[in-house]
């Protein structure tokens, strides 16, 4: 997997449950548990230096203080037993090294900036008086409370109901204004996307498939995988038409062919599609696709085959 966020951009992967979409954003603060987790090889660059290699009291401070994130489950990522004010000074005081009054003052001006109504007498409740949305704000405030230059959003409304996602997207791209930072969203939901991504890349089966602007993606999908994702949404169905589906399933991780991790469910796999992996190829500037429709070394060596078979 390979991709650039650039400054005050939001980029968003997108991809079906368990295409890898997670392990991706935790690998980047190597939050994945070890073991099982461990660093195959790759590289991680955050404003220019290689982060994986850093000693860990090195991460920790690139950890919640230049890059942060934000879970989808905001009921179970704050603990219960404290406040919500115990939990926003704790980051505070650990990253932003303020203590005593400033330290409360921060958090409580924090709690206001991401529009949790009554500040102070939120400060003092824990996390069961909250509603979800209100606990996701609060969770972007501890993210955000050390003014991050790269946000990690993981689903970040997927246990929201509808108009109270609307709310947290909107904030997220506010705040994003005001701190410049950079947002890596990670989401299943093409709306989302729509709403949110400046660019956007496409997973499947732990690889990126496509990447592109969001308009150009959903204009012009390129990889027969984001072809089919895209003409499985509801709004580009007739009315009365069964929904579209993608058949066949997904391989396992551990069982991945050695070439296009599509090949089994492709509508336009070639001979050789599932032993050769196809490289990430720009077919228009700014437009990449991983697939041989659009490689020429493919087609060559297809030729060549064919020739000594012929
Ligand atoms: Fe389909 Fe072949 Fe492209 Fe894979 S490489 S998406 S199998 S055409």
């Amino acid at each position: 997997v390979s991709f650039q966020i650039k400054q005050g951009e939001t980029v968003a992967i997108v991809g079906e449950s368990g295409c890898g979409k997670s392990v991706t954003a935790l690998s980047i603060i190597q939050l994945v548990p070890q073991p099982a987790g461990f660093i195959a090889g790759g590289e991680v660059y955050y404003k220019g230096q290689e982060i994986t290699r850093l000693p860990e009291v090195e991460k920790r401070k690139i950890r919640g203080n230049e890059i942060a994130m934000i879970f989808q489950e905001p009921m179970t990522s704050l603990n219960p037993v404290f406040t919500i004010g115990y939990q926003l000074l704790e980051v505070i005081q650990r990253h932003q090294g303020i203590r005593g009054k400033s330290a409360r003052d921060a958090a409580i001006e924090m709690l206001d900036w991401v529009g949790i109504p009554d500040p102070v007498k939120r400060f003092e409740e824990y996390p069961h008086q909250l509603s979800g949305g209100m606990k996701q704000r609060v969770m972007i405030a501890i993210a955000l409370s050390c003014r991050p230059g790269l946000l990690i959003a993981d689903e970040p409304t997927t246990a929201l109901d509808v108009t109270i996602q609307t709310g947290i997207l909107q904030l997220i791209k506010q705040l994003q204004r005001e701190f410049g930072m950079a947002v890596l969203l990670i989401t299943h939901d093409l709306g989302v996307v729509s709403e949110m991504a400046d660019r956007v890349a496409v997973m499947y089966a732990g690889k990126i498939v496509e990447t592109s602007d969001w308009k150009t993606l959903y204009r012009n999908p390129r990889h027969p995988y984001t072809i089919k994702l895209l003409e499985s949404l509801p709004s580009r169905q007739k009315r009365g038409d069964a929904l579209q589906t993608i058949e066949g399933r997904v391989p396992k991780a551990t069982q991945y062919p050695d070439g296009c991790r599509f090949a089994e469910r492709c509508p336009s796999v070639m001979s050789g599609c599932d032993t050769l992996l196809p490289p990430l190829i720009e077919i228009e500037t700014g437009h990449h696709a991983a697939c041989h429709l659009y490689n020429p070394a493919f087609h060559s060596v297809a030729e060549e085959q064919e020739e000594r078979e012929g």
